[in-house]
């Protein structure tokens, strides 16, 4: 309310008022000289203990927004931090570019710093989005299509901060768009391998309907033999996609029980000599006694052991072996399955693991392969640590092998 010096001289009035009262009130002199003393002393011991001046209320907050801000963009440690973010973070006062990290150089080039930010991200999207003022551009996540590159796709959001100033985040959805797009092609594949044997069941027995029992028995046979076939590829390709997504799913889930791959090798193709395939009689195995312990899945394994086995027999020439050999080579176990045949011509080694594909589509289907044999064959592999090679040599035959790792210490 009053400031120091006002304070006492108030103090030092009152007392000096005080004294002509007493006075004036027939005290006697050295008693009012004594109190007068004593008043001036307290008045100059309060005077001493007041702060030199007193704050206003609400001075101190004032002050503070009347100090100069320290900009986000220019404190060290936004450098530090936004040099660590893996994706591109770019600070902006009035549009231009005043900092930007190693991944926003690296996308964008080191001449932004310093430009207008529209220019540096050369989109109409962010363009449109950047030249509004910051309170219309509310906090949204802006597409950017077709860039930097056509078929890419990035996108940005900004945090407004006071001055004018932005930050400015890019994210890369490039790769979230490819597994988006290799998931619809994957239903879109799916249904069309269910859609061709579906159509050939129910133009037979629509034509056999037509026929209204006219037709002779060796064309009704024909066509039921027909139905019977397309009706199992496609319980096939069901199989096998129930399978795959199987595998898929279980993908980060490492096995945990102990088994013995020989044995698992040595139950398959056994299972597989008894059966009924023409080429049974042609499998010869050459599995060491010694055990091959390891942390598996067995019925995956045993699946993996079946895929790779039953090509050979498919794409093998009749009459030839197909020669499954395990053995140990140090801590790791090698299975591997040699046919002679056709052989796989190099170009197509890298592919022969995506989900539906052939060399030669007819000659697949026309011995009841689905396309997801080796796909499925990868993921179990992959969930075992294990490495899948394909040797090939057109006109002679190919040898798949998988190397997996063994139990340490066994
Ligand atoms: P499919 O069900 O068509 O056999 P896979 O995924 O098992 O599908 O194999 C993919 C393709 O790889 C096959 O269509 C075939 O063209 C080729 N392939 C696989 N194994 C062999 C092999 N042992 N010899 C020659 N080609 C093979």
């Amino acid at each position: 309310m009053f400031d120091r010096l006002s304070s006492l001289i108030i103090a030092l009035t009152l007392v000096a008022l005080a004294a002509i009262f007493a006075l004036m009130a027939g005290g006697d002199l050295l008693s009012v000289l004594i109190l007068t003393l004593a008043g001036v002393a307290a008045a100059a011991t309060v005077h001493a203990a007041l702060p030199s001046s007193l704050p206003e209320p609400g001075a101190a907050a004032s002050e503070g927004a009347d100090a100069p801000l320290v900009s986000l963009l220019h404190h060290p440690d936004f450098a530090r931090w936004a040099d660590q973010e893996k994706e591109p973070v770019i600070g902006t006062a009035n549009n231009i570019v005043t900092i930007a990290n190693d991944a926003a150089i690296q996308l964008l080039g080191r001449h932004i710093v310093g430009a207008d930010i529209r220019t540096a991200i050369r989109h109409p999207a962010a363009t449109d989005y950047l030249s509004q003022p910051d309170e219309a551009a509310a906090l949204q996540v802006i597409n950017l299509a077709d860039f930097p590159r056509s078929g890419q796709r990035w996108t940005m959001r900004t945090a407004t901060l006071s001055g004018n100033e932005r930050i400015i985040f890019l994210v890369d959805r490039s790769a979230l768009d490819a597994a988006d797009r290799m998931r619809s092609d994957f239903v879109a594949n799916a249904s069309h391998e269910l859609r061709t044997p579906l159509a050939a069941i129910l133009g037979y027995v629509e034509t056999l309907q037509d026929m209204n029992g006219e037709a002779d028995q060796p064309t009704r046979s024909r066509f039921l033999a027909i139905i019977d076939r397309e009706a199992r590829r496609m319980q096939q390709l069901v199989i096998d996609l129930l399978s795959i997504s199987r595998v898929e799913a279980d993908r980060f889930r490492r096995p945990t029980a102990l088994i013995d791959l020989g044995a698992i090798v040595r139950a398959t193709a056994a299972q597989i000599k008894d059966g009924e395939d023409k080429r049974a009689a042609d499998i010869v195995t050459r599995i060491e006694e010694a055990p091959f312990p390891l942390e598996g899945d067995a019925a995956q394994l045993g699946q993996m052991a079946h895929n790779i086995i039953s090509n050979a027999m498919k794409y093998g020439r009749p009459g030839t072996p197909v020669t499954v050999t395990l053995k140990r080579k140090g801590e790791q176990a090698l299975l591997s399955v040699a046919d002679e045949g056709d052989g796989i011509a190099p170009e197509h080694l890298p592919r022969l693991t995506e989900r539906f594909y052939r060399v030669d589509e007819a000659r697949s289907r026309s011995v009841g392969g689905t396309g997801l044999g080796l796909a499925i064959v990868k993921h179990i592999a992959e969930r075992h640590q294990a490495k899948l090679h394909i040797a090939s040599e057109p006109g002679k035959g190919t040898i798949v092998s998988i190397n997996l790792p063994l139990k340490a210490g066994d």
